[in-house]
């Protein structure tokens, strides 16, 4: 559960190489996104009162219960939590939490660790209920929306193009992004709620879709509401253009005062763009002052835009993060069919097995192959086979010796381009400075950014294992330029969008 959260923000590997920052010991710190439920009346808060009553059956549950439950999952889902009464003739447990999403997710995830706690603290007979605090999110959009409901429905204000397909019916997820998807869906029932809302996650695994999602979904059940859709390079040439033209005045009107619901995709372009930076900062105080929801999309946590500017960073901080992980066999095999089916792809069971075990990663490269078979299905009038399949999608699937040969020819040549030395020098026995450190900047972005073994890493460069740790040690220890990390991260983005290994 963790992992979908702030928990990326406090992986050591990231620590090495950041300075500390005050903004950034708070991002590392920050174990809990629910603040804004936490008041003196949670569960800590209503524990002492029960205690006075002389209800101390309540801490003892709250102490099994803690221990029954991972940490951070406890400060995430549990902050809300208030023990409400034990009505011990019906043998009854009544629970309180924020809102209705966290009560269906402990319900759904954590009901049966509910139940044994209150069975061990109470009694066998026991049950518990949980009902939930309405929230009133201070979403605001146009006046109209309080009028009642208009005889003829609205038309949709119009103000982006969304992509039709990127809805929440063609949005298919499992367990590892179960997580990511309700919040999204929740956001597109409530705006306001959890605001901004961040999205991040590796390329082509679903952001711009989930972010667009919500924009339809909003659309069509609040159609006065007004959505606008950007990317942040967009959002840059308009700003650039608007200066240039004297109009910057139109474009801070459309920006903060003409929009309900801003939706800002790939907001890592906006790295080293300090001007930019502190429009969208005006833009998005001046929204989130007047109670509108703001959507971030960004390939990289934000742990890695460490460069944007202190107060943009707080900004973000304030709400709420979720990552988008990449989809497991059975959720890929499920949007191979899914995406089959959409186009009208005829695809055998065996072809689809394939797909799922072999194309790992970005969602974009399962969809790539389904359309590479549809065009053969249409070519050639019938199904493709399995052998045919594999032939067509060669370029897709991860190698048959395993995506290992493609990463370790990757990270040479990245390296090599994004670095002054070759990969001659790079797997020469040249000590030269320059070539040590580029060559260890490579073993550490293999080994701790995706988990390959110092061995194997050290066969790439013609070395020992010893040496792979001991130049990941050696770097670990050096103060890193902020060029270089973008560099790493840059090649670490790559390696990972082209090989389709995950980083871990
Ligand atoms: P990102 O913005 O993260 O790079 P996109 O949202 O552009 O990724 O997704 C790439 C493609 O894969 C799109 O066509 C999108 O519809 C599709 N896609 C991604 N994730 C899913 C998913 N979970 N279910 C169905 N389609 C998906
Ligand atoms: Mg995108």
């Amino acid at each position: 559960m963790n992992r979908n959260f702030s928990g990326n923000f406090a992986e050591l590997k990231h620590k090495y190489f950041f300075p500390k920052s005050e903004i950034f010991d708070n991002i590392i710190n920050r174990t809990h996104v629910f603040e804004s439920f936490l008041n003196e009346t949670s569960l800590q808060g209503a524990l002492l009162e029960r205690e006075k009553e002389g209800g101390n059956f309540v801490s003892e549950f709250i102490k099994i219960l803690e221990s029954k439950i991972p940490r951070k999952v406890w400060e995430l889902w549990f902050s809300t939590l208030k023990f409400d009464s034990v009505d011990h003739e019906a043998k009854k447990i009544k629970l309180i939490v924020g809102n209705l999403f966290i009560k269906e997710w402990l319900e759904k995830k954590y009901g049966k660790v509910i139940q044994k706690s209150v069975e061990q603290t109470f009694g066998k007979d026991y049950t518990y209920s949980i009902d939930f605090e309405t929230v009133n999110s201070d979403f605001k959009a146009d006046k109209t929306i309080e009028s009642p409901e208009p005889i003829v429905k609205k038309r949709p204000l119009i103000l982006s193009n969304l992509n039709d397909e990127y809805t929440f019916e063609n949005f298919v997820y499992g367990d590892e992004n179960e997580f990511a998807y309700r919040v999204a869906f929740e956001v597109a029932k409530q705006p306001g709620i959890y605001n901004p809302l961040f999205l991040t996650g590796d390329v082509g695994l679903g952001k711009t879709h989930l972010m667009q999602a919500i924009g339809h979904h909003i659309i069509n059940s609040m159609p006065e509401v007004r959505v606008l859709y950007t990317t942040s390079e967009a959002f840059a040439n308009e700003l650039i253009k608007a200066f240039k033209e004297n109009s910057s005045t139109l474009f801070r009107e459309k920006y903060r005062k003409k929009v309900d619901v801003l939706l800002i995709d790939d907001i890592q372009f906006l790295i080293g763009k300090n001007g930019i930076q502190t429009e969208l900062f005006h833009t998005m105080n001046e929204l989130l002052d007047q109670h509108k929801q703001i959507i971030i999309c960004s390939d990289r946590p934000l742990s890695e835009l460490k460069e944007f500017q202190d107060r943009l960073l707080s900004r973000f901080q304030m709400g709420l993060f979720v990552k988008i992980n990449p989809p497991r066999l059975q959720t890929r095999k499920l949007i191979v069919k899914n995406f089959s089916k959409r186009y009208g792809l005829k695809i055998r069971e065996d072809v689809l097995d394939y797909i799922a075990q072999n194309i790992q990663g970005s969602v974009r490269r399962l969809k790539g192959a389904v359309m590479k078979l549809l065009a053969q299905q249409k070519f050639a009038g019938n199904p493709v086979n399995l052998s045919e399949a594999a032939q067509l999608l060669k370029e897709l699937v991860d190698s048959p010796a395993g995506p290992k040969v493609d990463f370790k020819t990757s990270l040479l040549k990245l390296l090599a381009d994004n670095f002054e030395v070759s990969i001659d020098e790079l797997l020469s026995s040249s000590r030269k400075n320059e070539v040590s450190f580029v060559r260890m900047i490579g073993m550490y972005i293999a080994v701790e950014y995706f988990g390959y073994t110092p061995q194997e890493v050290g066969s790439w460069f013609n070395r020992g294992r010893t040496t792979v740790i001991h130049g990941i040690k050696k770097l670990k220890s050096l103060k890193i330029d902020d060029r270089i990390i973008n560099k790493m991260v840059f090649i670490r983005n790559q390696l990972s969008a082209k090989t389709g290994d995950s980083v871990i």
